[in-house]
């Protein structure tokens, strides 16, 4: 209401109903608060970790087909972005949908320091039984952090990885 299209309407209006019916700050804001639009924020960090898509019930031939060189036997490298969306209202004291700080310091010890360098088929447990595709990284690091961001009063949206240039998933917790 007051801080979208109408400024200095809504502005008038809240002076007069804090100057001089003495309606508290406090509550205008609360009020404010339920009726500000729904905004998305994205924070992107940064992991590079080594892989092999294979499946060991298809042949060799099979698997060069479907993998091409991510099924190289001895494991290969990619750098991985990932881009963390969060979905929330503006807190109007902060101004923020959710402090990026802490939103940069789960991902950094919930999510790169346990992937950062890593064999993702032999060192995380997920990936001895799924194939550490990007789709399944994305449902991977939606499940280790969903749960922190919610105790932060925000809603975590969308993972998103991208392993090359060309190539990203994207996992809303469908
Ligand atoms: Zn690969």
């Amino acid at each position: 209401m007051f801080m979208n299209n109408d400024n200095n309407k809504g502005l008038k209006v809240y002076n007069l109903l804090v100057q001089k019916y003495f309606i508290s700050e406090k509550f205008l804001l609360t009020f404010a608060y339920r009726k500000l639009n729904m905004v998305y924020i994205t924070r992107k960090e940064h992991f590079c970790a080594a892989h092999k898509l294979y499946n060991k019930h298809w042949s060799p031939e099979e698997n060069n087909k479907v993998f091409g060189k991510c099924a190289s036997p001895n494991f290969h490298g990619h750098n991985y972005d990932i881009y963390v969306t969060i979905k929330g209202k503006i807190n109007p004291e902060s101004g923020f949908v959710i402090n990026l700080f802490e939103l940069s310091d789960i991902l950094k010890h919930d999510v790169v320091e346990l992937l950062d360098h890593k064999n993702l088929n032999l060192d995380i447990e997920y990936f001895k039984i799924q194939l550490p595709s990007i789709e399944n990284l994305s449902v991977f690091i939606w499940n280790l952090i969903n749960k922190k961001i919610k105790r932060t009063g925000a809603q975590l949206h969308c993972i998103k990885i991208q392993e090359t240039e060309n190539n990203f998933a994207e996992y809303y917790g469908e």
